[in-house]
């Protein structure tokens, strides 16, 4: 066995939540780690997304990290969602709290990671030409964040700003009093237009799919509720950990929206309309299964959305039809004033997918089949290249010397998420094929089984632990085997991230495993009681 020397045992790239779940765990296993992240500061996905409203959708008490009671109990959430802003403070607090900065590169950004088979290590390059070399590659950069830059003609002429919602310029910019156009309707512009609205001069929505919107309900953190959560936190993580989309939600106690008579249904949908996406999961266990059942929870969004908008041509456009696609076949955004900011006079409506597709943009706006609408600032919402995308941007070569991205052409196969065979020695956070879940839940269930997983190749003097090309067709098969008896199947109708039917290069394909975040994380323990037995590890001797 070669006994080279390795800048760092474990390199990972990402500041976000999993950065510091890596830096947590790895270095209380003995471990030196090194994170990496191109952002200014850390905080991944709160670092970029610095639109006007990028707000949490999953409530703020359990949207962080477990691993510490001390961290739990200690930093106090002031409201239901935090902005970006307060979980960029939460970040700083964990960072300082658990001295995490010496661990933490910023600034840097990766341009190549190569396995080196002599070695069996990881090269990594920076963008600088910087080079490091460590035993383990991670990847936390995250499942949402390597944004769509739409095609459309003239993008280049525009003489204003032009960015991408997830590329909000650093240094705030001040959109008072100028016009705004938006290209895109999901739950970013869902969470943005109301509050830019409130001082831009005007705000044009260029929309093409319409949305389940769901209400947010935002509300302050009460010291009573405050109190009632930290007496309850080992309860609430627990409750994370067993729930299908890993959040501290209640089940519905095995009622089937098709088996309850309509007054009472409707009367449980009444009652459980309280914010969040608490209602898919709390009223009846089969909303997401039967397409029945679906329908009815469509029906009663549908009634809830049109009450609040005002004008019946802008509920055309924004409230999707019955028959247009099933309920969570696209992520439903969460609400904080949506619908009711199209009653301003400032904010206008587009209907780019019927009525006037765009044309082009040119130096002063945006030209559609009808008209020229001229903006000072132009923000593409147009949404990610979700799962891969991040672990695409750049080469990450395995064994062959083939990148993620030329294995990736047809199918984005990985097992559980978290290991892709020809790439030894690498673990990915909430990969392809892992589930769609409250991410920090599934970001710390990931850590654990990669650090466990670490832990054995160091204490039996392992060198490499190379993904099994059979374990990564059974997870493959399992995960498209259960996508396909769902009704998020029906996601490429609608150009649904979920499937990556949002992209242009790429067919729709399985992305999410849907078994259950809580089953998923079952398996995974299980994987790790039993040796990994997804793996296999080698000692190089000699
Ligand atoms: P998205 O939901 O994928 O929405 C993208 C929007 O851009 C869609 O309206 C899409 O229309 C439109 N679009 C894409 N390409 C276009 C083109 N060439 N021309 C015109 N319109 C185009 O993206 P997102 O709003 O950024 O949200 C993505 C995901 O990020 C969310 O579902 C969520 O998981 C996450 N997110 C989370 C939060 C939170 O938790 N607080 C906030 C924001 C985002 P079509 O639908 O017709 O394709």
């Amino acid at each position: 066995m070669t006994t080279q020397h390795t800048d760092y045992d474990a390199i990972a790239i990402g500041a976000g939540f999993a950065g510091l779940a890596l830096i947590h765990y790895l270095r209380e296993a003995g471990l030196s780690i090194r994170v990496f992240d191109k952002a200014a500061d850390i905080g991944g996905t709160w670092t970029w997304n610095r639109y006007p409203g990028a707000m949490t959708d999953s409530e703020s008490y359990y949207y962080c990290l477990t691993f510490s009671r001390e961290l739990l109990q200690e930093w106090s959430w002031t409201r239901r969602y935090p902005d970006w802003k307060e979980t960029h403070n939460y970040f700083h607090f964990v960072a300082d709290k658990c001295d995490m900065w010496p661990h933490i590169q910023l600034n840097t950004e990766i341009v190549s990671a190569d396995y080196q088979q002599d070695s069996a290590h990881w090269l990594i390059t920076t963008a600088a030409g910087d080079t490091f070399t460590c035993k383990y590659f991670i990847s936390g950069m995250g499942m949402i964040s390597e944004p769509v830059i739409p095609k459309i003609k003239g993008m280049d002429t525009f003489k204003g700003p032009l960015f991408h919602s997830s590329r909000w310029p650093q240094e705030d910019l001040d959109y008072a009093g100028k016009r705004v156009g938006i290209i895109g309707a999901g739950a970013t512009t869902v969470q943005m237009l109301p509050v830019m609205a409130k001082t831009a001069k005007s705000v044009t929505v260029f929309h093409r799919t319409p949305n389940f919107i769901l209400p947010a309900m935002q509300q302050p953190m009460t010291p009573e509720w405050e109190k009632e959560i930290k007496e309850n936190y080992d309860e609430i993580v627990t409750k994370c950990r067993n729930h299908i989309f890993g959040m501290a939600f209640d089940t519905a106690e095995g009622r089937k929206a098709v088996e309850t008579s309509p007054e009472e249904r409707q009367r449980i949908f009444e009652e459980k309309w309280t914010g969040s996406f608490r209602w898919v999961f709390e009223t009846f266990e089969d909303l997401l299964s039967d397409p029945e059942a679906n329908k009815m929870a469509s029906q009663f969004i549908i009634d809830k959305m049109k009450e609040r908008i005002e004008d019946p041509a802008i509920a055309e456009i924004l409230v999707p039809k019955l028959e247009d696609y099933p309920l969570f076949a696209k992520r439903p955004p969460l609400d904080h004033g949506y619908l009711e900011a199209y009653s301003r006079d400032n904010v206008h409506l587009i209907d780019i997918k019927d009525r006037e597709p765009i044309v082009e943009i040119t130096e002063t706006g945006v030209r559609t089949t009808e008209n020229h609408y001229e903006f000072d600032i132009i923000v593409l919402a147009t949404g990610f290249k979700a799962y891969t995308g991040a672990l695409e941007a750049f080469p990450i070569r395995g064994v062959s010397g083939q990148t993620l991205r030329e294995k990736w052409q047809q199918q984005s196969k990985s097992i559980m998420g978290v290991c892709v065979a020809d790439f030894p020695n690498m673990f990915i956070v909430t990969g392809p094929q892992a589930p769609f879940a409250n991410l920090p839940t599934s970001i710390e269930q990931n850590v654990i089984w990669i650090t466990n997983c670490i832990k054995k190749m160091e204490s039996e003097g392992y060198d490499v632990v190379s993904p099994r090309q059979e374990a990564e067709d059974e997870w493959t098969a399992h995960t498209a085997e259960i996508h396909n008896q769902t009704l998020m199947a029906e996601g490429d109708k609608v150009n649904s991230w979920m499937m990556g039917a949002n992209l242009e290069d790429k067919a729709p394909r399985v992305l999410i495993y849907f078994g259950g975040a809580n089953n998923y994380y079952d398996r995974m323990d299980e994987s790790a009681n039993q040796g990994y037995p997804e793996l296999e590890f080698e000692k190089r001797t000699g």
